[in-house]
């Protein structure tokens, strides 16, 4: 069994409120929002960040981006989202499986903390 929270996930070991699932990606809903809307999409492949992504996932990470919009525009988020890829430790990073944060429905601020 993987000590992976996100592959858990995505194998079904651990329960989420899924949106949307492909052979290649997840999309459910953050444990813990911090914005009305919050959602997270996740590749099933283990991959351990951004930063680890290879030239072999270009494609794969494309997904994740149209995904991303996909659900949101399905979540309602009409008037716009933030996506955000927290990568390695600088980058607040704390599940070390690659996610796209998707955020919506409250204006979002700049610069981000
Ligand atoms: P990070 O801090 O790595 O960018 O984001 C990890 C996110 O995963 C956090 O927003 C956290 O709330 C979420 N998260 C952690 N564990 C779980 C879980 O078991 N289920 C769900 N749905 N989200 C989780
Ligand atoms: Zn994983």
């Amino acid at each position: 069994m993987s000590e992976c929270i996100f592959c858990r996930i995505a194998a079904g070991e651990i329960p989420a409120q899924k949106l949307y699932e492909d052979e290649e990606c997840l999309a459910f809903r953050d444990i813990e929002p911090v914005a009305p809307t919050h959602l997270l999409v996740i590749p099933i492949e283990h991959i351990q960040s951004q930063a680890h992504a290879m030239e072999e996932h270009e494609a794969l990470l494309g997904h994740l981006m149209r995904v991303a919009a996909e659900v949101a525009s399905k979540s309602g988020l009409t008037n716009g989202f933030r996506v955000v890829a927290n990568t390695g430790q600088d980058g607040g990073q704390t599940v070390n499986h690659l996610h796209l944060h998707v955020l919506g429905g409250r204006q979002m601020h700049w610069p981000p903390g």
